[in-house]
């Protein structure tokens, strides 16, 4: 099969060009054909001379990201669950809020890493995406946005997959997403989340970039946390920790650690107490997450009262803590579950 045109960086299309025996200001004008003009066919290059064209169309494939279905929320976010060239699902969500547009990416097929609350690891792990399948999902997004003349003006990565165990192809979706002479997003709008895998937050901290990271956390100890995440088995609370103030200390930036409440299993006030003995000192802010229902789970909703006394208990030990205003949850935009469903009925 021929690679994606959005797997290439500039760097490396410049390389391309150069083999052609072009000048590499020919590899700018494909960039910006891709990212600033964001057409869907070589076709289209009209300032590239048609030989190059040829050999471009000979050479790459675009990626196609077909639409299965969409659904659009009343607070204006929309879910798309896509399918792939080889018919696998990913879902992509375009989230609206009073500063711009946001992007949640996928980054794998399904995930192995078997959080107990979550929807995308049902199925296991199917194949990691490339860098151009995660570039199309901001791409086509972004093509949908230009039609109302809007921007997307910053991703998280949070969708379907672990990130962090995609790593060098995250990296490379991160370098064409944040070019200049791209998407240009800029990297304080950017937010990889994590579930923990140790030894890529050393590696990411030592990237020294002004992405965000957003830790998972899920639990104020080991023992809670292993039964919720299986991740934890492989790399415990401790070692985590540790590997968080690494990366304070590296970048000199704010951590997020994300915590979805899950009823009667880590929102009880003493959670709320140890996990804010935990974090003290530390350079990071708290995301709570009302867990969304998945029915392959029997998981409840932590009541809204508690969501507070646990919020209150966290800032009265001085923990910086917000709780994530929810969005889609009229159109199952809980991560996965769209795609869960589909998975069912394609095998009915
Ligand atoms: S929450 Fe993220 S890391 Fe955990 S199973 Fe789901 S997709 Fe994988």
């Amino acid at each position: 099969m021929k690679p994606f045109i959005y797997d290439y960086t500039l760097e490396e299309l410049q390389t391309w060009v150069k083999e052609k025996k072009q000048p590499t200001f020919r590899a700018d004008q494909i960039f910006d054909w891709l990212y600033v003009k964001r057409i869907s066919s070589f076709e289209e290059m009209s300032n590239i001379p048609k030989k190059l064209r040829d050999q471009l169309e000979e050479h790459f494939n675009f990626v196609t990201l077909n639409e299965i279905t969409r659904f659009q929320s009343k607070d204006g976010t929309i879910k798309f669950l896509f399918e792939l060239h080889d018919k696998n699902a990913i879902e992509t969500v375009i989230m609206k809020h009073d500063y711009g547009n946001s992007i949640c990416v996928t980054t794998q097929v399904g995930c192995r890493v078997g959080c107990t609350f979550c929807a995308s690891t049902l199925g296991g792990l199917k194949r990691d995406l490339s860098a151009g399948e995660i570039i199309a999902q901001v791409v086509q997004a972004q093509q949908r946005l230009d039609k109302t003349n809007e921007r997307i003006s910053s991703i998280v990565i949070m969708g379907i997959g672990e990130p962090f165990e995609n790593y060098d192809q995250m990296m490379k979706f991160l370098r064409t997403v944040i070019h200049e002479k791209g998407l240009n997003i800029g990297q304080r709008h950017i937010t990889v989340s994590t579930s923990g895998i140790v030894p890529n937050i050393y590696k990411f901290a030592d990237e020294k970039t002004q992405i965000n990271l957003a830790i998972s956390i899920h639990a104020p100890n080991d023992k809670l946390r292993s039964s919720l995440m299986p991740v934890n088995r492989r790399f415990p609370f401790e070692e985590l920790l540790k590997a968080c103030k690494y990366y304070i200390e590296t970048s000199g930036r704010r951590l997020t650690f994300e915590y979805a409440l899950i009823g009667g299993k880590n929102d009880k006030p003493e959670h709320a107490e140890e996990l804010a003995d935990v974090l003290q000192g530390m350079l990071c802010h708290v995301n709570l997450i009302p867990v969304n229902y998945v029915p392959e789970r029997d998981y409840t909703r932590t009541p809204k009262k508690d969501i507070f006394e646990f919020k209150k208990i966290l800032e009265r030990k001085k923990i910086n803590v917000t709780i994530r205003r929810e969005q889609g949850h009229d159109i199952e935009a809980a991560c996965g579950q769209l795609r869960a469903k589909h998975m069912e009925l394609s095998t009915r």
